[in-house]
């Protein structure tokens, strides 16, 4: 898929603020620092159409673009902030699952995973939470460049491992990296395809 305009279009608190407009959505969350921005601004091809924040934690808002006028791409709270009061992160955890369960044209929920890392748990539970409401994701591995590429193998198979413990099927598993590009074409392909048959 051709960008040809990608436009920030408005950031809103709760899901009943988002836009009224329907277009078909794709939507980015992980934890925080999991380099979201950055594959948002690879994506799109903008430098800084997402913050790219050296303060993980700050964008607490459902943040939707307008891409070619055709479908929305949300950029969603990170999850799992260590910092956060119990009741802030509580918060944020019911505005994110309250997006992801009422908002009816979410087409596909992008859950980024940091692959320099192990499984964690909070990854995991994620993922099972939107198993359990059945709802479409797709995962993406990144920072794959920041890794020795036995050590990301070695990752990628713990991870798939441990999610067999408890899936049948895997879902669709891109890599990706803002810094050589890896993954752009493939997920904004998989966009597409999507969009297709909507
Ligand atoms: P966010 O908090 O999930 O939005 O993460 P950011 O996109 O702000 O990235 C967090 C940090 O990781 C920043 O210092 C980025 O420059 C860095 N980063 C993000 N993606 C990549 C990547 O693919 N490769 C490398 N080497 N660094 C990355």
């Amino acid at each position: 898929m051709i960008i040809k305009t990608a436009q920030f279009l408005t950031s809103s608190a709760i899901v009943e603020q988002c836009p009224k407009r329907k277009l078909p959505e794709f939507a980015f969350i992980g934890r925080s620092n999991v380099g979201k921005s950055s594959l948002i601004n690879l994506l799109t091809n903008h430098n800084k159409l997402a913050k790219i924040s050296g303060t993980p934690g700050k964008t607490q808002t459902i943040n939707h673009f307008v891409i070619n006028d055709a479908w929305f791409l949300v950029d969603l709270p990170g999850y799992g902030f260590a910092k956060l009061s119990k009741k802030a992160r509580v918060d944020l955890e019911n505005m994110i699952h309250s997006y992801v369960l009422k908002r009816e044209n979410l087409a596909c929920l992008f859950v980024l995973i940091d692959s320099r890392h192990k499984p964690q748990a909070i990854d995991i539970d994620f993922i099972r939470w939107l198993g359990e409401h059945e709802i479409p994701f797709a995962l993406i591995m990144t920072k794959t460049d920041k890794i020795k590429k036995q050590e990301l193998i070695e990752n990628i198979e713990a991870f798939q491992n441990k999610m067999f413990e408890e899936w049948e099927e895997l879902p669709v598993f891109f890599y990706s990296s803002a810094v050589s590009k890896q993954g752009r074409e493939e997920i904004l392909d998989y966009i597409e395809s999507i969009y297709n048959i909507l």
